[in-house]
């Protein structure tokens, strides 16, 4: 039977961050947007990724919390944590915001086809039984968790699925260094679970040495098991949990296994040879106006594999939309992008490491540094201590503002404002500091 195809002015593939914020601002300048989703509408950040993860982040230090009540005059007792009710709390929050979600897709007028797209040409995808035609297409299909060749490798729990567990474990081996291996060591270990990390090189490669070494210090006071310079050789089962087996000999028993070894984009299915979408290994390669090899294809977020944030896919989708609807032509700009690792204590940072600016910049670079405990932790006299970093290039130019410690992000993302304005120490020092804050320790370096 002949199949009729719908048309639309845009056809967006994946409603992740940056398929929700394109379509809806494609169909805000009055464009027909379609927007295809297999799995839930929301994608990895609200549905299995930032979301949910920071609400067990806040679960998880609660611990601390009550365990520091009674220095503040509250005589709580410790009492362990119902992980249970806390997981299925984080999903109804999580089907709160995928409801949002959906509701506002319907406010804007863009259509929600569900099913997986498979691209049948340039132009059209099919989606279940039903053709779409796409003047213009944006793929945003973002990506999934990597499961390295290892033998047993799917005995393992990937990211994704820790959201979906009944309860957390008792003990848990958790392999790699990254984000996420290092942001779910500390959330199960505050809530009590047992917890092991492999890392075959060093933790959060690429962040800046010193402040990494803080958050490493931070998590092994918090009772993490750190395995450094080993890799996994295979998982087996046993009886009540699972054996991991080291490459440098010995083993882990545990009873579960996580496997945070990286992330890659999602490209299964979407049969991008039919459309001629070129691919660079397993991503898409865009220009800076997010267009692939084809005129009337683009792509944004993670299935480009660029800066795998959020914001930035955010910022990427109405940039396109701005652009190839709006009349209002911009460029998403991936410099001075500020992050952070919600581990405990949690690290945030925006611009250039010490040894990337070292790199750069040689001998003109000066690094000014503070580490102390906050007053936060004055009465109880327990965590670790916050560490403010300053990287400072030629003419005492900001290059790198890096803290370890409460509120990190919250802090960074407002220094971020400093950075892309170009400030420089004079800048920082000028600024009356706050006080008592952990931030005022900034502008009086
Ligand atoms: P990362 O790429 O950050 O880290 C992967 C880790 O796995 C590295 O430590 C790597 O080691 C290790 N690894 C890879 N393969 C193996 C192997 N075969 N054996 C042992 N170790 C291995 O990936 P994540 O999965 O942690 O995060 C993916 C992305 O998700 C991040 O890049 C980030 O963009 C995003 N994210 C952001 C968050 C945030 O903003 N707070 C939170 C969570 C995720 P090595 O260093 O030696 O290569």
């Amino acid at each position: 039977m002949q199949q009729e195809e719908q048309c639309f002015d845009l056809v967006v593939v994946g409603a992740g961050s940056g398929g929700l914020a394109a379509a809806k601002r494609a169909a805000s300048y009055g464009a027909s947007v379609a927007i295809v989703e297999g799995s839930r509408v929301g994608g990895t950040c609200v549905i299995r990724g930032c979301v949910p993860k920071k609400l067990l982040v806040y679960g998880s230090a609660m611990g601390e919390q009550l365990a520091d009540a009674p220095s503040y005059g509250w005589p709580v007792q410790p009492v362990p944590p119902q992980t249970d009710v806390l997981l299925s709390h984080v999903r109804r929050e999580v089907d709160r915001l995928n409801g949002i979600h959906e509701a506002a897709l319907a406010r804007a007028g863009v259509t929600l086809v569900r099913g997986w797209a498979h691209f049948l040409d340039g132009q059209h995808l099919q989606v279940g039984d039903q053709v779409l035609r796409g003047t213009t297409i944006l793929i945003a299909v973002g990506g999934e968790p990597v499961r390295p060749p290892l033998p047993g490798a799917d005995l393992a729990l990937v990211s994704d699925d820790l959201f979906l567990l009944e309860r957390f474990p008792r003990s848990m081996v958790i392999i790699g260094g990254g984000y996420i291996a290092c942001e779910f060591a500390c959330i199960l270990r505050g809530l009590g679970v047992a917890v092991t990390q492999v890392v075959r090189r060093q933790l959060l490669r690429g962040f800046d040495g010193g402040c990494v070494a803080s958050v490493e210090a931070g998590m092994v006071d918090q009772g993490v098991v750190l395995r450094k310079g080993t890799s996994p050789q295979a998982i087996s089962r046993l009886p009540d949990g699972y054996q991991v087996t080291l490459v440098e000999g010995g083993s882990l028993e545990a009873e579960a296994v996580l496997l945070a070894t990286g992330r890659q984009p999602r490209l299964e299915g979407l049969n991008l040879e039919a459309a001629g979408v070129v691919v660079d290994g397993q991503r898409i390669p865009v220009d800076q106006d997010q267009r692939t090899n084809l005129p009337h294809v683009f792509a944004v977020g993670d299935v480009t594999d660029r800066v795998n944030l959020t914001p930035v896919a955010v910022d990427e989708g109405r940039a396109f939309a701005d652009s190839q609807f709006g009349h209002k032509p911009r460029r998403a700009d991936h410099s001075l992008v500020a992050s952070a690792v919600f581990t405990q204590p949690e690290l945030a940072t925006v611009g250039l490491s010490e040894e990337e600016a070292r790199r750069q910049h040689g001998e003109a670079v000066r690094v000014c540094e503070a580490r102390f405990r906050s007053l936060s932790r004055a009465l109880p006299k327990t965590g670790s201590p916050c560490h403010l970093k300053l990287v400072l290039g030629p003419q005492e130019r900001v290059l790198g503002c890096h803290m370890v410690g409460e509120h990190s992000a919250e802090i960074i993302q407002m220094a971020a404002i400093a950075l892309g304005m170009g400030a420089t120490k004079g800048d920082f020092d000028r600024t009356m500091a706050l006080h008592p804050s952990i931030s005022e320790e900034f502008v009086t370096m």
